[in-house]
């Protein structure tokens, strides 16, 4: 497996320099955003101040010529030479050239001359004094809630009086351009608006300036506000884009991060999978090997090495004949791998035996899978190889371990058994005998009837003796254990005819209660007639020394769903716990001429059988031994 890069996240060019890089991008934006917002600002403010002084003078100019105008009908006034129609016309003449002036009243000794609105009877008085001490022109307040003040000049004891309207004057006498730029207003001490003029809604967010309005005084000023001009439309359209691209940059770069994040976890997780995986792999006792679907090794484990002695550059690359096949079996081993190759490979795996590289053999069991690439697509094949020489060399000598168990079990119970057979054989012989000097006796009488019967009882005798030997033949012979279907019930009729006839002479009873339609078992029938015959014997044995109703041993068969059972009952002298306890050991005995080896052979007997052999004693005295074997 190919060692990944070393970690990025040592890179700190990768994360320092784009941070660097986009904190400076975002102070020189909001520097420059700054910048033009103030340079822009300082600008306005300058032409707006401009502005607001041209107007200002604009406002002046027409006040004096106004004061002029005034004061030249006053003078014509005190010179004498005015009657009414020469103040209609010079007073229509002030109100053309100011049209802001909405009527002129004077005063001339007894006389009143009057043009336009009426001058109020009030708010002129201070006007009036100030323009009788200084002989000046002189403003009143204003008047009313209609925007005018008066303007008032004396002399010489005539008056004359003027009423300016300042929306009109504003209306009249501020130009379009100005107008469409600012929002031009008079406001009073109290900051109420007295006139105002303007083309546009207002724009509170606009710049603004004041100054004082004088004449008239009174504490009116002029109050510009500035609209958002088009090239500060533009201005600020600029600076929101700047300010939307400077935050698209910001959320790419945010994404960006996330996405190297999700990218740098991913890579950790990676890294931490492949040493949890180098780790899991060196540590496997199970060899491990890839080979694509040509058959090329691709991949080996340490485990596969150590199994082969290859290091792992030797083995990868590698195609069949494999350095590890056994070079005297490489005919069966190709087969073996073009049947793997072809997919066909036994589901529950294979046996093959390897050469290592020093020359012992390796006997494995492989069990081999495909192997899916990232797409899903099969790309070779995966096999797990298993060492199972030790197991198998295990297995081998437990076999013969077994067998030699089982023919030493023979040979002990042959020796055991060979005072049964002495009897056993003892019985027929003396029938033959007595039946031999009979029939002499029949022969030398001449009695032909009765010496062929006893003929035919000479033959019965020696058959019955015929079938002992062959029975004990049968159960000392070594043979193989040979498992076939048999029936338990059969085995105990055999085990019990061979021990009759010792019973009888011990005048213990044999009882039996067999199971009818017992079904069928795979077994030794031989091992298991052994198993039985210990277990007769060892109860007659326990009977035998008992009070003769007590001669007593009950043999029974039953079956379960899933097992069958045997169980010897007898009524001697049962168990005692110490002796318990050890009954199942080799060479356990408590009888004087007992080779205590009987019972240790039959439970392994029926532990081979899968079953299970145990006793219990009975409460009314006696022992009971369980056998029971899986069907
Ligand atoms: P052996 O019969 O040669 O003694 P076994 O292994 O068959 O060897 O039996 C071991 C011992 O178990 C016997 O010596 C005896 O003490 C005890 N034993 C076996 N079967 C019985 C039984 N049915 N009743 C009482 N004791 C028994």
């Amino acid at each position: 497996m190919q060692a990944l890069p070393p970690s990025s996240t040592a890179n700190w060019q990768l994360w320092l320099l784009p941070r660097f890089t986009l904190l400076l991008f975002v102070v020189a934006v909001i520097g420059l955003l700054a910048y033009l917002r103030n340079s822009g600002r300082e600008e306005a403010r300058l032409v707006l101040i401009n502005d607001v002084l041209w107007i200002e003078q604009n406002l002046h100019f027409q006040f004096e010529q106004t004061e002029e105008r005034l004061a030249s009908l006053l003078n014509a006034a005190r010179e004498g030479n005015l009657d009414d129609v020469t103040f209609q016309t010079r007073a229509h003449l002030i109100s053309e050239a100011n049209s802001a002036i909405v009527g002129v009243h004077l005063l001339s000794g007894s006389r009143v001359y009057h043009r336009g609105e009426a001058m109020p009877a009030t708010g002129l008085d201070d006007a009036r004094k100030l323009a009788h001490a200084n002989g000046k022109a002189n403003y009143s307040d204003v008047l009313g809630h209609d925007g005018r003040i008066g303007i008032v000049m004396q002399g010489q004891g005539h008056e004359i009086a003027a009423l300016i309207s300042l929306p009109r004057l504003l209306s009249t006498q501020v130009p379009w351009w100005f107008a469409n730029k600012y929002r031009l207003a008079v406001i009073d001490a109290r900051s109420q608006e007295v006139a105002s003029k303007s083309h546009v809604a207002a724009d509170e967010e606009g710049l603004s300036y004041e100054l004082d309005f004088d004449p008239p005084g009174h504490g009116l000023r002029l109050q510009v506000t500035a609209y958002s001009s088009p090239t500060g439309i533009v201005q600020k359209g600029l600076v929101a884009g700047v300010i939307v691209l400077a935050l698209i940059v910001l959320f790419s770069w945010w994404r960006l991060q996330a996405q190297v994040q999700g990218r740098l976890s991913a890579e950790l997780a990676l890294r931490e999978e492949y040493a949890f995986r180098t780790a899991m792999e060196n540590s496997l006792s199970v060899g491990m090997r890839a080979r694509d679907l040509q058959g090329k090794m691709i991949y080996v484990n340490p485990a596969f090495c150590r199994m082969v002695g290859y290091s792992a550059e030797e083995l990868i690359g590698s195609m069949p004949p494999y350095p590890y096949w056994n070079p005297d079996d490489i005919a069966h081993h190709r087969a073996l791998n073009e049947t793997v190759l072809a997919g066909l490979a036994p589901q529950d795996g294979y046996e093959f035996t390897l050469r290592h590289r020093d020359g012992h053999l390796v006997i494995t069991r492989v069990y081999t899978s495909p192997l899916i690439d990232a797409t899903g697509k099969q790309s070779g094949w995966m096999s797990s190889v298993l060492d199972i020489t030790a197991q198998k060399a295990a297995e081998a000598r437990e076999h013969e371990q077994e067998e030699k168990l089982r023919q030493t079990g023979r040979l002990i119970a042959m020796g055991e058994m060979a005072s049964t057979l002495a009897h056993e054989l003892n019985q027929p012989l003396m029938a033959m005998s007595t039946y031999a000097g009979a029939a002499r006796q029949f022969a030398s009488q001449g009695e032909a009837g009765m010496l062929d019967s006893t003929l035919n009882k000479i033959a019965e005798q020696a058959l019955r003796a015929a079938g002992v030997v062959r029975r004990i033949r049968e159960f000392v012979r070594k043979h193989a254990p040979h498992r076939e279907p048999c029936d338990l019930n059969t085995i105990a009729l055999d085990a019990l005819e061979l021990l009759d006839s010792d019973a009888h002479a011990r005048d213990v009873r044999i009882r039996r209660d067999l199971a009818e339609d017992m079904p069928q078992i795979q077994a030794d029938r031989v091992l298991l007639g052994q198993v039985m015959v210990n277990l007769l014997r060892n109860a007659v044995d326990a009977c035998s020394e008992q009070p003769p109703e007590r001669r007593d041993v009950l043999l029974q068969t039953r079956y379960q769903a899933d097992t069958v059972q045997l169980t010897v009952y007898d009524r001697g002298h049962g168990i005692t716990p110490a002796s318990g306890d050890r009954l199942f050991e080799a060479f356990y005995t408590t009888k004087p001429l007992g080779m205590g080896i009987g019972l240790n052979i039959c439970r392994s007997i029926i532990e081979q059988h899968h079953g299970q052999l145990g006793y219990e004693n009975l409460p009314e005295g006696g022992t009971a031994f369980h056998l029971s074997l899986p069907r």
